[in-house]
Order: structure tokens, then C-alpha cells, then sequence
């Protein structure tokens, strides 16, 4: 019988990591019996991602097509689906999800933590799958006893003074050679959070990010 650790290994290979696993009520979709929150196992996912052939032939949205393909090869493994957050309208809850999970929580700042990669983190898609499977225990939340908070201060606008993310001020910011530095090496206030520090993420991963972000305001 398939278990945990045979679909985490097969995540593995493609430098992907389950981020948090739950049983969704109602099923989505209707045979599922566990959802797997699937994100970038970093720092080893942006050197294998980058030498793929999506990444490699220029054509448009190599991210999301390299996910497509290879989300949809391990969902079929194992009897599943794929599903990604881009997927509508209607769009999957992936924030409603990521909550259940118990591994993921809401920032001072508004924006999903997660314990290894902070404010970092990122949901690339999930695994929806005919399966009981037992998952690990809830863990706490990175923001207990991080005391200085400095995802609320560190913006050089602002943009998370309110708590609220003030997307017009962050792009305006991001127009000018002072938004160099979070265009380069990502959102300054993602980067100081110390979980974040911790997912040693690749700063060209980052960038990547925030071109696409950028872009399509
Ligand atoms: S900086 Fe601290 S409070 Fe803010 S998201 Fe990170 S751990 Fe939580
Ligand atoms: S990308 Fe830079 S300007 Fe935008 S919210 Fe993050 S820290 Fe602020």
C-alpha cells in the first residue's frame, strides 16, 4: 500500500517538498481523500528547475508549464490529479487549504509563513489523491516569539505598515533604481524574516518572482 514517504520520495527527485497535507472537506475533487500542498524543496529546486528544457526554450510561462508536466507526472503515479492555484475561475482555496493544514499561518503582515521557508514560502500546486494517508503532527508557527518582527518595518515604503500589503506603493517603489534591490534579490521584508533566512532560497529564484510579479501589474 502506497504510504507518505514512497509520494514525498518521488516529490524529491524533482527537488519538490510536501509543505502540508490534509483530508479537504468537501473532496476537491470528489474522490479525493488527501490534498498535498507542494512547493520548491530549496535550495536544491532552482538549479534543477533552470536546467530543464521549459526553462531552456524561451517560450512563455516556463514555470508554470515545467509544474504542469511534472505535477502531473507524480499526481498520476499515484492515481491522482494535479491542481494549481491558477486553476479558474473558480480558483482552488489554496489559502482556505494551506490554513487546515496546520503547517502554514497567517503573518503579521497578512501574507502565508511557513516554518521552513518563512515568508518565502511558496505554493506551486497540490497533489489530490485517492489516498488516506497520515500526515505529520501541526507544528507551530515561526512568528511565536519572534519578538522584533521585521517583516512589519522593513519595506522601504511601507507597504506593510497597516498590516495589509499596499501593492501601488510596493510596484511605484519597484519602478524606480532604489527597487533594485528587491527586483535583484527579492521582497526586502520577505527577506528579513528569519524563517526565510533559513529556506536558503536561491536569490535567482527570487528575481524570477518578482519579474513575473512586476510584470503584470
Ligand atoms: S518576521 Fe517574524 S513575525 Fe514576521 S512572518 Fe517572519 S517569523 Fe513571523
Ligand atoms: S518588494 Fe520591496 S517595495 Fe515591494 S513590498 Fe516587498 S519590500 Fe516593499
Amino acid at each position: 500500500m502506497t504510504g507518505l514517504a514512497e509520494i514525498e520520495a518521488a516529490l524529491a527527485s524533482e527537488r519538490l517538498v510536501m509543505l502540508g497535507g490534509l483530508a479537504p472537506t468537501p473532496p476537491h475533487p470528489p474522490a479525493t481523500r488527501s490534498l498535498l500542498l507542494v512547493g520548491p524543496d530549496n535550495p536544491r529546486f532552482w538549479p534543477h528547475f533552470t536546467a530543464s528544457r521549459e526553462y531552456a526554450d524561451n517560450q512563455p510561462d516556463p514555470l508554470d508549464r515545467w509544474s504542469k508536466r511534472v505535477f502531473g507526472a507524480v499526481a498520476g503515479t499515484f492515481g491522482g490529479t494535479a491542481i494549481f492555484p491558477s486553476d479558474g475561475p473558480p480558483y482552488p482555496p489554496f489559502y482556505a487549504w494551506a490554513l487546515q493544514s496546520g503547517t502554514f499561518f497567517v503573518s503579521p503582515i497578512s501574507l502565508l509563513v511557513h516554518p521552513r521557508d518563512g515568508l518565502m514560502c511558496s505554493l506551486r500546486g497540490a497533489l489530490a489523491l485517492p489516498l488516506a494517508l497520515d500526515f505529520p503532527d501541526p507544528v507551530p508557527s515561526p512568528c511565536n516569539g519572534c519578538e522584533t518582527r521585521p517583516c512589519l518595518s522593513t519595506c522601504p515604503v511601507g507597504a506593510f505598515e497597516t498590516g495589509q500589503y499596499a501593492v501601488t506603493a510596493c510596484h511605484n517603489h519597484l519602478d524606480t533604481p532604489a527597487g533594485s534591490d528587491c527586483m535583484g534579490t527579492g521582497c526586502a521584508a520577505r527577506r528579513a524574516c528569519p524563517a526565510s533566512q533559513r529556506s536558503g532560497r536561491n536569490p535567482a529564484q527570487s528575481a524570477f518572482h518578482m519579474r513575473a510579479f512586476h510584470g503584470k501589474r
